[in-house]
C-alpha cells in the first residue's frame, strides 16, 4: 500500500503573527502543486493568522504543543479546544525540546496523545535517541520504549491515521543529518513495533517521518527509503527551501 508522504514544518519559537503571514505568502505559490500532504506547525499565537493565510489551499495547520486539561487555572497553557476552534488539525507531541527543556515524560505525553485524539486532533508524535544512546547501542530499545509508552490506550484506528516522527536528538538543529540508512533502520523498527502493538495493517497505514536537519539537499535520499513517509522540518521550514522538500519528487 502506498502511503502519501507528509511534509510538516515545525516553526518552533519563530515568527511573529506578521512574519507568519509573510512566510505563508512566500511559500503559497511554491507548495501549491505538492504531491505530498503539507502541514505548518506553528506557535500558538500564529495559529489563527496562519489558518487564515492558508485558507482554500492544500496546506493544513498544526500546533506545536497542547495541554492535557480542558480548561481552567493553567496559566500560559493552550487547551485542545482552543487549537481546534482556531482551525488547526494537527499537534506535535513529545518533541525532544519539550522532553528536555520542559521535562515532559512518556506518561505525560501519553495523556497528551489520548487528549489530542479525544478532540479530533491528529498527533505527530516525536521520538528519538541522544548521541550517547546511539553510541551505546540502545537506540532501538529506547525508541520502542517511547512508542509503547506513548501509545498506551490508543486504538488501532487512531494509530492508523497518526504520524510518528523519528528525530534523533543529535541531528536536530545541528546540521548533522542521520544517513538515509540510519533513518530507515529506525523507521522500519518503529513500523515493526506498531505491528507488534496492533497488527500489520495498522503498521502499513501509519506514517513515519524522519526529522533532523532535513533540507533541500538531503531530502530526496531520505524520502526514497521505503519506511520514511515524510519529514518534520525545523530550520528549513522557515524559508523557501521548505518548498524544495515538499517538491522533492519533481
Ligand atoms: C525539528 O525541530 O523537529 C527539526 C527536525 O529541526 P531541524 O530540521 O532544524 O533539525
Amino acid at each position: 500500500m502506498a502511503r502519501r508522504k507528509i511534509i510538516a514544518g515545525n516553526w518552533k519559537m519563530n515568527k511573529t503573527p506578521s512574519e507568519a503571514r509573510e512566510l505563508c505568502a512566500l511559500l503559497a505559490p511554491l507548495v501549491k502543486d505538492a504531491d505530498t500532504d503539507v502541514v505548518y506547525c506553528v506557535p500558538a499565537i500564529d495559529i489563527v493568522p496562519v489558518v487564515e493565510a492558508v485558507k482554500g489551499s492544500n496546506v493544513e495547520v498544526g500546533a506545536e504543543n497542547m495541554y492535557i486539561e480542558e480548561k481552567g487555572a493553567y496559566t500560559g497553557e493552550i487547551a485542545p479546544d482552543m487549537i481546534v476552534d482556531a482551525g488547526a488539525k494537527w499537534v506535535i507531541i513529545g518533541h525532544s525540546e519539550r522532553r528536555e527543556y520542559f521535562k515532559e515524560d512518556d506518561a505525560f505525553l501519553n495523556k497528551k496523545v489520548l487528549k489530542a485524539f479525544e478532540h479530533g486532533l491528529t498527533p505527530i508524535l516525536c521520538c528519538g535517541e541522544s548521541l550517547e544512546q546511539r553510541e551505546s547501542g540502545v537506540t532501538l530499545d529506547w525508541i520502542r520504549l517511547q512508542i509503547k509508552s506513548d501509545l498506551q490506550g490508543v486504538t488501532k484506528e487512531q494509530a492508523s491515521g497518526m504520524v510518528i516522527a523519528y528525530e534523533p536528538i543529535w541531528a536536530i538543529g545541528t546540521g548533522k543529518t542521520a544517513t538515509a540508512d540510519q533513518a530507515e533502520e529506525v523507521c522500519r523498527a518503529i513500523r515493526e513495533c506498531i505491528a507488534e502493538i496492533y497488527d500489520t495493517d495498522t503498521a502499513e497505514k501509519i506514517r513515519i517521518q524522519y526529522g533532523g536537519s532535513m533540507n533541500g539537499g538531503n531530502c530526496k535520499e531520505l524520502l526514497a527509503k521505503p519506511n520514511i513517509d515524510g519529514g518534520l522540518i525545523g530550520g528549513a521550514s522557515l524559508k523557501a527551501e521548505f518548498a524544495e522538500i515538499v517538491n522533492y519528487n519533481k
